[in-house]
């Protein structure tokens, strides 16, 4: 019997890299950068290099980024904005702090991703974006979704908090829309030491009005043109994503390995997976899988010392919180069928080549 496996463990990969990152909070303690300042630049500069973009801002955590992002395209009260039923919560609250309305639509029940053949039924006149969410790593049709963004004249906002370093038809995600938004959270592929996030854009106008709203509306100190937020970055944090942004290719890399292997090693048929389409280069945030009689599966893995998780259990029309928009059951068939059937298997790049085959013996037992 192999030690217990997580779903994820962060402890391999910040034994490797602690001597480099305290490295890093050294220098940030000597000079006290401790909010924003050059740590936070640095790290901003390596990204935008890293995904391809012009401009990237780091705020406090993912949320605040998709937050910002409604802001800065003039989105509030009154306004909607489409998302994914089958998707993190968060996105949702992006729309919702910001005043607007989170409209869902389904994901393909293949894909798992937002099915952009249901977009246009969701439309209002009150529609002013899509929030496309590159779900547990994988692309979303970004084509199709952009191009019914033209058709209607709506802003596409990528929601990349799962998927830093994916690609789309081989180019890297996060220049496709108005803004992507990120989130550093430590689980993430791409985690700070502490709570993060950040926006990449191409516009420059977009960039000046994030860095001013992240920092109290301000551009020159202690002059306020706009109601504004403390959205800021804090400058352990920056430090510690430029050292991990230099291994993130690396660790995606072998996400991808591993995720190839549950993908042709696995041949339970009771186990079903995402489809990959052909424009997909993921980067196995999570590896979710469905399965009809769940909690035997999942009582099973544990027996084997296998600790399986949920990505997402209740889908966003389905929580509480959203009660109010009247949603119920079978609204949404293809995000509920997932919500009630998925599990993720263990998925991280310090796995090791034992532990990647002690999982797929144990399903393929199951
Ligand atoms: C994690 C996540 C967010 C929110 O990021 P935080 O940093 O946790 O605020 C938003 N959207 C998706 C899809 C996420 O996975």
């Amino acid at each position: 019997m192999m030690e217990k496996i997580n779903c994820l463990d962060l402890k391999g990969q910040h034994q490797q890299i602690k001597q480099e990152v305290f490295a890093a909070f050294e220098k940030v303690y000597e000079k006290t950068a401790f909010s924003g300042g050059p740590f936070v630049e640095e790290f901003e500069n390596e990204f935008s290099r890293y995904i391809g973009c012009n401009y990237s801002v780091g705020v406090s955590n993912g949320t605040i980024a998709l937050h910002l992002a409604m802001l800065v395209l003039n989105i509030g009260p009154g306004d909607e904005v489409i998302i994914p039923a089958n998707t993190f919560i968060a996105t949702a609250w992006g729309v919702s702090h910001a005043g607007a309305t989170p409209v869902f639509v389904d994901c393909d029940a293949d894909t798992w991703e937002l099915d952009a053949s249901k977009i246009e039924a969701a439309i209002t006149p009150k529609t002013k974006a899509i929030i496309g969410v590159h779900l547990y790593g994988q692309p979303f049709d970004v084509d199709a979704v952009k191009a019914i963004c033209d058709r209607h004249n709506l802003f596409l906002v990528e929601d990349a908090a799962q998927a830093q370093g994916a690609r789309y038809n081989g180019k890297t995600v996060g220049v496709f829309g108005e803004m992507a938004c990120y989130s550093f959270y430590p689980g993430k592929n791409l985690g700070a030491c502490g709570e993060a996030g950040g926006l990449t854009t191409n516009n420059e106008s977009h960039l000046k009005h994030l860095q001013s709203l992240r920092n109290h509306g301000s551009v020159v100190r202690y002059y306020h043109d706009e109601i504004g937020y403390n959205y800021r970055m804090g400058g352990l944090e920056g430090a510690s994503l430029t050292v991990k942004l230099k291994y993130l290719e690396e660790w995606n890399n072998r996400r991808r390995e591993i995720a190839k292997r549950y993908q042709t090693e696995i041949i339970n048929q009771k186990v079903k997976m995402q489809s990959k389409p052909q424009w997909s280069d993921g980067i196995y945030h999570l590896f979710v899988v469905t399965v009809e009689n769940k909690d035997a599966f999942v009582k099973h893995l544990e027996e084997n010392n296998i600790n399986a998780a949920y990505h997402y259990p209740v889908p966003c029309h389905l929580q509480k919180a959203y009660s109010h928009l009247n949603h119920k059951i079978g609204d949404f068939p293809n995000s509920e069928y997932l919500a009630a059937h998925c599990v993720s298997l263990p998925m991280y790049a310090e796995l090791t080549d034992e532990q990647v085959n002690w999982v797929v013996q144990c399903i393929n037992s199951f």
